[in-house]
């Protein structure tokens, strides 16, 4: 098409700085770079017209970072076109994206000015962001989530632009205040990342994990990348010996190709060391070895078969690491082989094998699947699509607690994948893992409900058997059955767990009705109300979390409401009497652990901390040095937490507004418990040594210490009493400065 010589209109735009005028300009004409080939006739002005209002719109508006706000949405688009493939449609959206939130324009007009399509778009966008803006609870956080997902349902353009606008966010976190760095990166990591990953954008997804990861745990990936620009050459060196035979190799054979070495994302990097506890030094795939192949279609899976063949003449490849996804493809559309090969050095190295179209659809993920199906339904495709409806009928359901639900589907969208064929030797697809019952729910849910047990290659199996790849299923059913409790402890899938949890609540519904009236007629005899005063010092007293689960625990016996007669009741107000006793007489077991005693060594943003009673967080139990956030509980006061404790993304991303901004104050007084893991070589003299170190050289008070050895091997746990980070760091140090310790890790809580 002819360019046009006319430049967009920014002549109004208020700030009047030639150089942010250029900056913008550049912006967009590289937009426009990036559609070249996709524009249609018309599409040019259409984009200018979105790109003149989005300026106009946003004309008074700075980012945090001090640069006009036009560039946020010019940047959106961009990743939209280049990182996501989209086109022009989805980039005028990206354009748009935050003119109907924060300014004048309204959908009307967009869908007048452009097209209903676009305004539907916006609006999706729109909708999803009002609601995560509230200051609201929990249950509107995760209902936003819902709403994500239902938009997914729908149009999933609306995700796609929405994960962009996600990702610059991300890319210019910087510039956020901390306590909003955290809530963004969490909710990032809980429900973002998840969701790219699932759509098969494993670069964004990759991004996105690591720069959350950057906010949330700072030092440790201060410290991987060091690791990672420290070994460089090295591995640079080493890549080049691996490849430099396959090169010449393939070429000799007539393939035109790119063949290449990449390291692997810190995040990922990093939860190697933490599942395998290994440390950098001893994680031995930093990197993997990528072909990409030029290739017809009809010769794609060939090519791949002959380059493998190829490469292991020159390396032994490792039997059990070969991965065919070429032949049957993941559920997000993922195709390649990957094979692990021994190279030179004794180095195992892991090969990934892919044509373009096979590369193109691991970076883009879902929109790379438009842009190749051209009318015909490809077998991805109509994954993808069986994915969009499984997340329908879920969603659908209206008895899903959302919560439990988005727990449940996040653990969906990252388990490997198992194949399992009905007996008419349809393929179903489910995570790693999945029982027969699993398999049960996702052919049928009536099926689930009825299910007795189930036939797996003829044979047959109890309900929670688990499944392996190529297992042939029948499943057996009893017009008998009703779920039970006991399911919930092997089913694996969400679509399962939540059909069976919205059946048991029901059921447990019905009958805490019947606690309830039974509760009623005790109330009434001793003249007390059924007010949420009195229940919930009930709830209180027998430590229920809810009147359900009160009204329920008087329905099956486990509360005798006879006792409340020994209740002192003032008006209609009871207390009974042996509560402010039993307060008194649940001492700490310890108080250095659990509760601080003057308040002095945490800042509590917004108070005054000696106003405050707060506890240090039992499942990550933070130390003075630690990066921690303050989180409000609804019966425990402040709680501590590490900002990389296992259960802070949950938190963070759940409950934003229960944050409170908390920080160590320098006190040398009170000690913190912490925890060591070692590992080393069995010597005769090592535990005087440790023990020398501890009370001798640093004169640290211990609690416990533990070995195991085994072989030759030892391995134990210190628990020992610091005054913060620095002090820990120390003790390790010159723990590993000991002859026989190979290995110290902080443990994230005691098991004592
Ligand atoms: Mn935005």
């Amino acid at each position: 098409m002819p360019t046009t010589p006319q430049e967009p209109l920014i002549a109004d735009y208020s700030i009047n700085d030639e150089e942010e005028k250029k900056a913008i300009l550049r912006e967009y004409r590289a937009l426009l770079r990036s559609l070249k080939e996709s524009l249609k006739k018309g599409d040019k002005t259409l984009l200018r017209r979105a790109f003149e209002i989005a300026v106009e719109a946003h004309k008074d508006m700075r980012r945090k970072s001090g640069e006009p706000y036009i560039l946020h949405p010019l940047a959106v688009a961009r990743i939209v076109t280049e990182e996501i493939g989209l086109g022009v449609t989805s980039a005028i959206c990206a354009l748009l994206h935050d003119t109907v939130e924060d300014t004048e324009i309204t959908l009307e007009d967009i869908s007048r000015d452009f097209n209903p399509y676009i305004a539907k778009i916006i609006d999706g966008l729109t909708k999803i962001s009002n609601v995560v803006d509230l200051k609201g609870d929990t249950t509107i956080q995760a209902e936003n989530f819902r709403k994500i997902l239902l938009t997914l349902a729908d149009d999933p353009r609306v995700i796609l632009i929405k994960l962009a606008d996600r990702l610059h966010n991300m890319r210019t976190l910087e510039s956020m205040k901390s306590e909003k760095q955290l809530k963004i990166a969490s909710e990032t990591t809980y429900i973002y990342s998840p969701l790219a990953h699932r759509l098969g954008l494993y670069e964004i997804k990759s991004e996105m994990e690591d720069l959350a990861m950057k906010y949330t745990q700072p030092d440790t990936y201060a410290e991987i990348a060091q690791g990672l620009k420290d070994t460089k050459r090295d591995r640079t060196r080493y890549i080049n010996e691996f490849i430099k035979p396959l090169k010449e190799d393939l070429t000799h054979n007539g393939f035109e190709f790119e063949i290449y070495g990449r390291p692997k994302a810190i995040h990922s990097i990093h939860n190697k060391m933490k599942t395998k506890h290994v440390t950098f030094d001893e994680v031995y795939d930093l990197f993997a070895i990528r072909v990409i192949l030029k290739s017809q279609p009809d010769r794609e899976k060939e090519d791949c078969w002959k380059v493998y063949s190829l490469i292991t003449n020159f390396y032994r490849p490792s039997t059990e690491r070969l991965r065919d996804w070429i032949s049957v493809p993941k559920g997000n559309g993922y195709e390649a082989l990957h094979t692990t090969v021994m190279g030179p050095g004794g180095r195992w190295v892991e090969v990934q094998i892919r044509t373009e179209r096979m590369n193109e659809i691991a970076e883009k993920g879902l929109a790379a699947h438009w842009k190749y199906k051209e009318g015909t339904t490809s077998p991805q495709e109509s994954k993808l699509d069986a994915f969009l409806q499984h997340l329908r009928d879920v969603l659908n359901n209206p008895d899903t607690d959302t919560i439990d639900f988005i727990q449940d589907f996040k653990l969906d969208l990252f388990t490997e994948e198992i194949y399992i064929y009905t007996p008419k030797g349809d393929m179903r697809v489910l995570p790693k893992g999945a029982t027969a019952l699993d398999f049960a729910f996702d052919i049928h849910t009536q099926l689930g409900m009825r299910c007795i047990g189930a036939k797996v290659n003829y044979r047959l199996v109890p309900l929670s058997h688990q499944l392996d790849s190529g297992d042939q299923v029948e499943v057996i059913t009893s017009s008998k059955q009703n779920p039970s409790e006991d399911w919930l402890s092997f089913l694996i899938t969400a679509k399962a767990k939540t059909r069976v949890k919205a059946y048991l609540k029901e059921d447990k519904r019905r009958i805490a009705e019947e606690g309830r009236l039974a509760l009623k007629r005790k109330f009434d005899h001793l003249r007390a109300s059924m007010s949420s005063h009195n229940i919930n010092e009930l709830m209180l007293y027998y430590k229920k979390p809810s009147q359900l689960d009160l009204f329920y625990a008087v329905a099956v016996g486990n509360i005798d409401i006879n006792e409340l007669d020994h209740f002192a009741i003032y008006g209609d107000k009871f207390q009974h009497p042996g509560r402010e006793e039993k307060k008194e007489k649940l001492p700490e077991e310890d108080h250095t652990k659990n509760k601080p005693a003057k308040g002095s060594e945490l800042i509590i943003f917004g108070e005054r901390s000696d106003k405050i009673l707060y506890k240090l967080a039992q499942c990550c139990q933070p130390i003075p040095g630690d990066n921690v956030f303050g989180f409000v509980t609804s019966g425990e006061g402040l709680k501590i937490h590490r900002t990389d404790c296992p259960n802070a993304a949950q938190l963070l991303a759940n409950y934003g507004h229960r944050i409170v901004k908390t920080k160590w104050a320098k006190n040398k007084e009170i000690s913190f418990l912490a925890g060591v893991r070692i590992i080393g070589m069995d010597d005769v003299g090592v535990i005087q040594k440790i023990t020398n170190v501890i009370s001798g050289e640093l004169k640290l008070n211990m609690r416990s210490l533990s070995i195991d050895s085994n072989d030759g091997i030892f391995e134990g746990t210190i628990m020992v009493y610091v005054h913060d980070r620095d002090e820990l760091n120390n003790f390790c140090n010159k723990l590993g400065a000991l002859e026989g310790i190979n290995k110290i890790e902080r443990i994230e809580k005691a098991e004592d």
